[in-house]
């Protein structure tokens, strides 16, 4: 079944000018961007999309990191996309997400680790609305 999932290209990423690469393997890999922000958060935006994260003792460093630069949010539309774009990522520390992976090969550390992708259906129903309000999604039909 089609599926969408939300995902977002990292500060680190787009400073180390990544985004058309990620960009190509998540085409590639079949996905279609279905919507598309290119943002900087601000603090209390990373603070509230990553709230789940806020007794952790990486938080502060995660919120400062989300809002250091811009990022690119999108949402992204193929079969069973919530886990295969986890797949395709790979692990959150890139020194054990796969070779072949986004991660695995292009991230630098478990903070500055290139991509976000939604883990569950409502966690990326959560993260759509929280990114993009109000936005109708029709699943296309290429
Ligand atoms: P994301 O939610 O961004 O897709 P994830 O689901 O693989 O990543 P989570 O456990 O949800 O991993 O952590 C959210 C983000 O917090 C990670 O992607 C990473 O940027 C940061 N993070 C996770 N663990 C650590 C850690 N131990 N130290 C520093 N930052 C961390
Ligand atoms: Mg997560």
């Amino acid at each position: 079944m089609k599926e969408h999932t939300f995902s977002i290209i990292k500060p680190d990423a787009m400073k180390a000018r990544q985004a058309g690469e990620i960009l190509s393997r998540l085409e590639k890999a079949g996905f279609e961007v279905v919507a598309l922000r290119l943002r900087r958060l601000t603090p209390a935006e990373a603070e509230g999309f990553y709230y789940v994260h806020r007794e952790r003792p990486f938080f502060r460093s995660l919120c400062d990191f989300m809002s250091s630069g811009p990022c690119i949010t999108m949402v992204l539309e193929s079969e069973n996309a919530i886990a295969r774009l986890r797949e395709i990522m790979g692990a959150t520390d890139p020194a054990k997400a796969a070779p072949g992976t986004i991660r695995g090969d292009l991230a630098s550390s478990i903070e500055a680790n290139c991509i976000h992708g939604s883990d569950a259906p409502e966690t990326a129903r959560f993260e759509i609305a929280y990114f993009f309000p109000g936005i109708e999604l029709v699943r296309s039909e290429r």
